[in-house]
């Protein structure tokens, strides 16, 4: 059983299917029906347009600091803790920007909140700039999914329309001006500098950090980025308090968090439940593992997590402390089940023509590395690989991880360290009898 957190989260403790995302022209995204199910009282209550005293910006960041929200988009970072970095008294413009660049191989939820739910973006977006002072926001959505980026301005003309963003809102002295943009799909795209490069219509391109952009953001000025998921859960967290919100998850993990779930099993699709919940509950969600077969390995928090073998993973729960515990990150919560049929060479070289292909190329390690990894891996595949090719490969993903402008270069070491940590005598087996151990699917 999991726990619902609020009826005005449409997509709070329910899976989203495939039907649900079929169904995109039903009316359930619209701010009629977001209101009726409470939506924009939390941009109300801090207002005090309710009849409330109205809430202080210090207030709105104790109660997501006390929340205990992480970061739904990687990294997992306190959101409070980042909302507290903005500089209040900055004399300029400052900006705040929704991540909605999703692009990690598994991921699939952000696309699903903005098309069912885009008002509970828009209102955790205009309380977060309420929180930090910020008069200006962009969400940059990700540039292959037209369709969610239609809906999403929509769903702004809506809430102008309504008076919940604007100069004034709701005869306020609080203005708010929010824009959707649409990128251009590059995975890389989805790093915050690289977005914020994007976003002024440059070259999407890591910068490096420090500067970071909580000081030097969009156009130099002060910006926070959170991602789409993130500013989701806010609006639940001002109407019910930061005690309710962690208290559906555990300690240093609040509330819940959407899992995508692919790969081997009977019922892919988005699942929200509390951030703790054992996987062996989630995996039942999806149904079990495709036809009976037996787990092998999941890879729990999007293609950049470490994958971890089914006894490791099946004594996890989903939360961020227990996934790291485990050797692995929660990330962004796709999770990729493997079963008994999977090649692991065969997977390894999928995920590392990726990295090889999105690589920005503007760092030696990551741009030389990355596309060497792929190489050496296509020629084991081929059956023309060395036994001296797994400490090669090792030894080219310890020389990229850590030495690079951005995480892309860990993202692409980190999968391969693991899959020859865990299932290195599969790669043994091809290289010496020059087929895999395992049927390729
Ligand atoms: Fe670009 Fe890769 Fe360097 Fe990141 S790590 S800046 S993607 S070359």
């Amino acid at each position: 059983k999991f726990q619902a957190t609020g009826a005005e989260t449409c997509f709070h403790g329910r899976h989203l299917s495939p039907q649900i995302y079929a169904d995109l022209n039903g009316s359930n995204w619209s701010i009629k029906d977001y209101e009726a199910r409470g939506g924009y009282a939390a941009l109300r209550k801090i207002l005090g347009k309710d009849g409330g005293e109205g809430m202080t910006a210090d207030q709105v960041i104790a109660e997501v600091k006390t929340s205990a929200l992480r970061g739904r988009g990687g990294a997992g970072f306190p959101t409070g803790l980042k909302w507290s970095f903005m500089p209040r008294q900055f004399p300029g413009q400052k900006y705040l920007v929704c991540n909605s660049d999703e692009g990690e191989p598994g991921t699939c939820k952000d696309r699903e909140i903005l098309m069912h739910n885009p008002h509970i973006v828009i209102e955790g977006m205009a309380i977060a700039a309420f929180a930090m002072g910020i008069k200006v926001g962009y969400n940059y959505i990700h540039g292959e999914i037209f369709e969610v980026y239609e809906r999403f301005e929509a769903a702004l003309e809506e809430a102008r329309a309504a008076g919940y963003l604007g100069d004034n809102i709701m005869g306020s002295d609080y203005s708010f001006q929010l824009h959707a943009h649409h990128g251009f799909g590059a995975y890389i795209c989805g790093e915050e500098t690289a977005l914020l490069e994007s976003l002024e219509g440059k070259k999407g391109q890591p910068r490096f950090k420090p500067p970071f952009p909580a000081s030097f953001g969009l156009y130099g000025r002060p910006t926070t980025i959170n991602n789409t998921e993130t500013f989701a859960a806010v609006p639940w967290i001002i109407r019910n308090g930061g005690q309710a919100y962690l208290e559906i998850g555990k300690p240093n993990n609040g509330g819940t968090k959407l899992f995508s779930v692919s790969g081997d099993v009977e019922n892919p699709g988005n699942f929200e439940i509390p951030l703790g919940t054992p996987f062996s509950t989630l995996l039942e969600l999806a149904g079990g593992v495709r036809k009976g077969r037996k787990l092998k390995a999941v890879i729990p928090g999007g293609s950049s997590a470490p994958v971890l073998p089914a006894d490791v993973m099946m004594q996890c729960t989903m939360d961020y402390d227990s996934i790291a515990k485990a050797g692995s990150m929660l990330g962004s919560g796709a999770v990729i089940v493997m079963d008994d049929s999977r090649c692991m060479a065969q997977s390894l070289l999928r995920l590392s023509y990726f990295y090889a292909h999105e690589s920005c190329g503007q760092c030696t390690p990551c741009r030389e590395g990355v596309g060497w990894m792929h190489r050496v891996l296509e020629r084991i595949y081929a059956g023309q690989g060395r036994l001296e090719d797994i400490d090669l490969l090792n030894s080219v993903a310890d020389n990229i991880q850590g030495r690079t402008i951005c995480a892309l270069g860990d993202a692409a070491a980190m999968p391969v360290r693991a899959m020859l940590k865990h299932f290195k005598h599969e790669f043994v087996h091809l290289i010496e009898h020059k087929k895999p151990l395992v049927a390729p699917t």
